[in-house]
């Protein structure tokens, strides 16, 4: 994990100061907690329902840069779910009619917005430097993308799926908790395709992994790491499981984070 070094250039100004007031309030939370979060790159990975609710969350909080990637353009079955974009959008670049809205919201951040697929090739730079990348995806072959860029440049990585109204997440941090490719070593059969969901589903997976990349930004709390939280929207159940390192995993096992 890359420590987030003190920077003059991004001490907390007088409207920082009044627009975060009240989490600023929060006592393991403070001044310095926002301060972190000023200084902080959080990449989101997809702009579906996980990335857009997350990506509102991320601007609302104060996270000083925020990359949206997807590759997609916005379409009409989307806005059951993808709360960023309206009717009006439709056919645009979805990650400029994000950064758009974003910068609406909160104008005192940075937001790089890359209409770009995830590709093997293309990972390291798009994730290169940041401190968190936040999972927004809807299929397993970029998340592994994702996953193995992330080990290798020690990025927290904080997976979120969602499928009708159940979902899970868990928090990755390379090196001390398992990977995705430890969890999943394939990936897990889709039963429908496209996949059923409802908007709440994807909102209430996105704004828990806010929550993560925010207590690991600003250094606080307990973190969801080495265990899964599934969530059961119809049954309302919400379960943790443990998880484990394998030692054998091919993307985080033996010498690799030595
Ligand atoms: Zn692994």
């Amino acid at each position: 994990m890359k420590l987030i070094e003190r920077n003059e250039g991004y001490m907390l100004t007088e409207d920082d100061l009044i627009r975060y007031g009240r989490q600023i309030l929060y006592p393991s939370f403070g001044q310095e907690g926002q301060e972190k979060l000023k200084r902080s790159h959080v990449v989101v990975a997809g702009l579906g329902g996980l990335g857009t609710s997350a990506s509102i969350y991320l601007a609302c909080a104060g996270i000083g840069h925020i990359t949206l990637v997807d590759c997609d353009r916005v379409e009409l079955p989307n806005l059951n779910r993808q709360i960023l974009y309206c009717e009006e959008d439709i056919g645009e670049k979805k990650p400029f009619s994000a950064a758009r809205k974003l910068a609406k919201l909160n104008p005192s951040i940075k937001i790089t917005p890359l209409f770009e697929r995830v590709t093997e090739d293309n990972v390291r730079d798009i994730i290169g430097g940041a401190h968190v990348v936040i999972d927004g995806m809807d299929n397993f072959e970029t998340r592994f993308i994702l996953n193995s860029a992330c080990v290798a440049e020690k990025i927290p990585f904080i997976h979120g799926g969602v499928y009708g109204l159940f979902g899970e997440i868990t928090t990755i941090i390379p090196g001390k908790t398992p990977c995705l490719a430890c969890i999943y070593p394939a990936a897990p059969e889709k039963k429908l395709k496209p996949l059923p969901i409802f908007g709440v589903t994807p909102a209430l997976i996105a704004i828990l992994q806010v929550t993560e990349a925010i207590k690991l930004l600003a250094g606080f709390g307990n973190l969801l790491t080495n265990r899964m939280l599934y969530i059961n929207g119809e049954g309302m159940e919400f379960t943790i499981a443990d998880l484990t390192k394998k030692p054998e995993c091919n993307i985080c096992g033996g010498s690799k984070l030595q």
